[in-house]
């Protein structure tokens, strides 16, 4: 420690909001750059070591085989897959000194595909499996919690090359079973979450994600076991409903009902129900949002849901990628005179109305079911729109937020909702890139055939911290074995000779064990109470104290998890220890 280049601190970074960024920049193990950016000081390294450790253990334990491309990458392959243009501003590009275009690479299907043409021609060379640990560049609209989502971040990404839909299914089994082992090692709760609809093939997608408040992504789960992540839930659609006996549509004056609430308010007012009051759920809200394209074109788009829900900003993201959501704009309302703000209604939504905007609905909005919703005009709304008689809509759309209660779509039973922050991703990519890039084996019957691919992402470096956000307490870090920086952390507790000697000839006995050892041997002015705070902080998970008790024989040992201290003699530490 006299010489580690460590200071840590006893602020918490300004800039830190979550448990493990704090931590981690108050220990010493990472240092901001800039926003998104961090260095990695020597403690990190160690514990980034430690993680990347484990993935390749298990990358390997199922014949995976590393290696490692460049982060700075051509334009080409890109551009033949698409990406280059759908990516939009999430990468960072730049020219080189002829003028190329070049990018920094945010994921690397492309190059996986093209160095297998590269060498491979035959059914006989598969299944492959390759995997890398590397720098990744995104240029994130929101960096956040420290490293736990960075604009350069370490991924460990692999890809499967299989021959048939069989071969690709048991790469994918083989690449979540070992998932499964690098998060039981890394040791935080997790859950395996459905990333994709059904309707989109099912399983032929998960996430790891590790349940945490401070996570970024909601996902669900019900009591039959059905977990996935919100923007895989389908909505469960209700039947139809007759509708030859609904009333005609009326419009009606509504004055002063912009929002949901004050048009219930006077719905109940003035219109009174026989059967029961009015609901938002009863009204039918017509969202605004432009659409921005990745070649940068603005595309209106209106959404029409119930009342009682809001549009969901991830799960509309997630079905109009690779278009981003944009806020609509007072201009854009001057550029679409038929929408009355406040009163929009499915009456100049559509593409066959004045507007021409594209009407997507949530799919609850099904044939039969009645509305109260905007007449477009300022004040005025009408009620009994009837779905299929009244209106049709240009599809539906599954954005509306999901609501604990909502029903599982595999009839498992009513949703519970959680927070969690994605560690992994396992993929069915199928033949999407291998046709992009044209990479085709003759099978086994000398016909030339398409190679099917599998892609698993694992995130190295956030990974780092989200054992942190686990293996932590009010005092600092504490952390599990595995990914400890250190075996031990050594304090050194006295300024006598004997005692001083005696702490350099157990952190020698130690290191000859082949233990991993901190050791705090700082004299001067340090005092062991700020000896035992770093430790503290530092959170390697056992801490052995030289002080008084040495003229004894005898050390104390400290669990750091549970604060237990024992005075063990020094002929038994080894043996303490390694217990
Ligand atoms: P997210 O939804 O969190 O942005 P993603 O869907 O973009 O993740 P993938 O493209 O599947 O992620 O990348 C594989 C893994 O890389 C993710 O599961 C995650 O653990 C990690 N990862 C992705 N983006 C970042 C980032 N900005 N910083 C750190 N790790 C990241
Ligand atoms: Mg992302």
């Amino acid at each position: 420690m006299s010489r580690l280049f460590l200071r840590t601190l006893r602020d918490d970074p300004a800039d830190a909001e979550v448990p493990s960024h704090k931590l981690l920049v108050r220990a010493g193990y990472v240092r901001r750059v800039a926003p998104g950016i961090y260095s990695w000081l020597p403690l990190g390294l160690k514990v980034l070591a430690n993680v990347e450790k484990i993935i390749r253990e298990e990358m390997e334990s199922i014949g995976s085989q590393e290696v490692r491309f460049p982060a700075l990458l051509p334009r080409e392959p890109y551009e033949a897959s698409g990406r280059w243009t759908d990516y939009g501003p999430n990468v960072f590009r730049l020219k080189d000194r002829k003028g190329n275009d070049m990018m920094l690479g945010p994921t690397h299907e492309e190059f996986f595909t093209l160095l297998v043409k590269d060498l491979y021609s035959s059914y006989k060379d598969l299944p492959l499996s390759l995997y890398q640990i590397q720098t990744k560049y995104r240029d994130e609209a929101r960096p956040r919690a420290g490293i736990l989502r960075g604009r350069e971040f370490i991924m460990k990404d692999s890809y499967s090359f299989d021959v048939d839909d069989e071969g690709l299914a048991a790469s994918y089994q083989a690449h979540r079973e070992a998932y499964v082992r690098i998060f039981d090692r890394l040791g935080f709760e997790y859950v395996i979450v459905h990333a994709q609809s059904g309707a989109m093939g099912g399983s032929a997608s998960e996430e790891f994600l590790a349940v945490s408040e401070t996570g970024e992504d909601t996902f669900v789960r019900s009591p039959g076991g059905y977990a996935a992540n919100v923007e895989a839930v389908t909505t469960v659609v209700p039947d139809a409903i007759p509708y030859d006996d609904a009333p005609a549509a009326h419009a009606e004056q509504t004055p002063g009902t912009p929002t949901i609430d004050t048009l219930v308010a006077h719905l109940n007012e003035a219109f009174p129900r026989d059967d029961r009051p009015w609901a938002a759920s009863d009204t039918l809200k017509n969202v605004l949002v432009i659409l921005r394209h990745p070649d940068g074109t603005r595309e209106p788009l209106a959404i029409g849901l119930p009342g009682d829900r809001e549009v969901d900003a991830k799960r509309l993201e997630a079905v109009v990628t690779p278009a981003e959501v944009e806020p609509f704009e007072d201009k854009d309302f001057a550029a679409n005179p038929a929408l009355v703000k406040g009163y929009i209604g499915p009456g100049a939504l559509g593409a066959e109305s004045d507007s021409g905007i594209r009407y997507l609905v949530d799919p609850r909005v099904v044939e039969g079911t009645r509305w109260v919703t905007g007449a477009n005009v300022e004040g005025s709304h009408v009620i009994d729109l009837v779905a299929g008689r009244d209106f049709t809509p240009d599809g539906t759309i599954e954005a509306a937020e999901i609501r604990p209660g909502d029903p599982a779509p595999d009839g498992s039973g009513p949703l519970e909702l959680a927070r969690g922050i994605e560690m992994g991703h396992i993929f069915q990519l199928g033949r999407l890139y291998a046709d992009a890039l044209g990479l085709k084996v003759l099978d086994e019957n000398g016909k030339l055939v398409t190679v099917t691919m599998g892609s698993y992402g694992v995130g190295v470096s956030r990974a780092v911290a989200a054992v942190a956000e686990y293996a932590h307490d009010d005092l600092g870090l504490v952390w599990p074995k595995e990914l400890s920086p250190f075996d031990v952390h050594l304090v050194l507790a006295g300024k006598d000779e004997a005692v001083v000697a005696g702490a350099e000839q157990v952190y020698q006995d130690l290191i000859g064990e082949g233990l991993e050892v901190l050791f705090d041997d700082r004299l001067g002015k340090v005092s062991p109470g700020v000896k035992f705070k770093d430790a503290e902080l530092i959170g390697v998970p056992t801490i052995v104290v030289v002080g008084k008790g040495f003229v004894d024989g005898v050390v104390e040992v400290k669990d750091r998890a549970t604060g237990e201290r024992t005075d063990v003699p020094l002929a038994d530490l080894i043996a303490h220890l390694r217990g």
